[in-house]
């Protein structure tokens, strides 16, 4: 059994907004070194808005299409596209869709009014031989930079629009990984399926030491893995389906209360409002717990 002091710990974690799986959980909390987050939905809140749209045709039909396909899929990226259309009363429902596939780490492609439909990063457009004109980069790199993530949306072997899409950066962050560190973390990590640019605006906005991005799901594991066999105790903070191996592989996996059914499943730690001062307390508290039981 755990010891009782651990048993009094979880009990105050739990007052705090923090639910801890069992007393082990604890112990190992309070040897992590190394924090690694997701970005989407953990560093940032997840909602995600449109607030830049470059249409190159010039007739909404792009946006027509991009809407109807995008309406298929539960990425939060998709679901800015759906409201930012909803918001504009564009017509979409008359778009008829056919086979909408997700490409892995890139996008959708799908038959829309009977056209070849691209949706997704600048790797889906590269691996497709879609190129973009010297105006439709710049557009995409001005966007990227300001830490905006982007949908290039083409058919008819052609970029028909870009959409910038912004999400809010979760209050207090920088200030929190400062203060985890003056608790014991010594490498904060940023893991993101996000294109690098937008991720390294971010980055700078919080001062994470270290930035991974345009990765897989399996490519985030690979990067947990890596860590531990450099001999450190590595906690992985995240909210999505995509997270969940990732949270089984960290010495700790703490999901977002807002996340997912199956990150909150395969976590140890669930941060139960979502906010980071929830992260401090619990890692302060596991310092304290692991003193108490010697
Ligand atoms: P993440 O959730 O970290 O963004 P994903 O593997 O789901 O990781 O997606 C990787 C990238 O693929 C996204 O950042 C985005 O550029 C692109 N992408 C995925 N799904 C969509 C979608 N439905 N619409 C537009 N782009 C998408
Ligand atoms: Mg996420």
């Amino acid at each position: 059994g755990a010891p009782v002091s651990n048993v009094a710990g979880i009990g105050n974690g739990a007052k705090n907004g923090v639910l801890i799986k069992g007393g082990e959980v604890m112990n190992t909390f309070a040897n992590v070194d190394t924090l690694v987050f997701d970005k989407t939905g953990t560093l940032t809140e997840g909602k995600t808005a449109v607030t830049q749209f470059k249409d190159y045709s010039r007739d909404q039909l792009a946006l027509q299409i991009a809407t109807a396909v995008e309406k298929q899929s539960d990425h939060p990226l998709a679901q800015a596209v759906v409201k930012f259309s909803g918001d504009h009363h564009i017509p979409f429902e008359d778009v008829q869709v056919a086979d909408a596939d997700t490409v892995k780490g890139r996008g959708v492609k799908a038959t829309a009014n009977g056209k070849n439909v691209l949706i997704g990063n600048l790797r889906m457009m590269n691996d497709e031989n879609v190129d973009l004109t010297s105006e439709q980069r710049q557009d995409l790199e001005n966007i990227q930079g300001e830490g905006s993530s982007t949908v290039i949306v083409a058919f008819d072997g052609q970029i028909q629009a870009i959409l910038g899409i912004s999400d809010v950066i979760r209050q207090g962050v920088k200030q929190s990984l400062a203060t985890l560190k003056s608790l014991g973390i010594k490498k904060t990590v940023m893991l993101t399926g996000d294109n690098l640019q937008t991720a390294n605006a971010v980055a700078e906005q919080i001062g994470i030491d270290e930035v991974h991005a345009e990765l897989l799901p399996e490519q985030k594991v690979e990067y947990v893995k890596q860590f531990q066999q450099e001999g450190h105790k590595v906690a992985f903070v995240g909210d999505g389906i995509n997270d969940s191996p990732s949270l089984v592989t960290a010495d700790i996996g703490i999901a977002m209360g807002s996340g997912t059914d199956v990150a909150v499943e395969t976590s140890d730690v669930v941060l139960m409002s979502s906010g980071f001062n929830e992260l401090i307390h619990a890692y302060g508290l596991s310092k304290k717990t692991v003193i108490n039981t010697k």
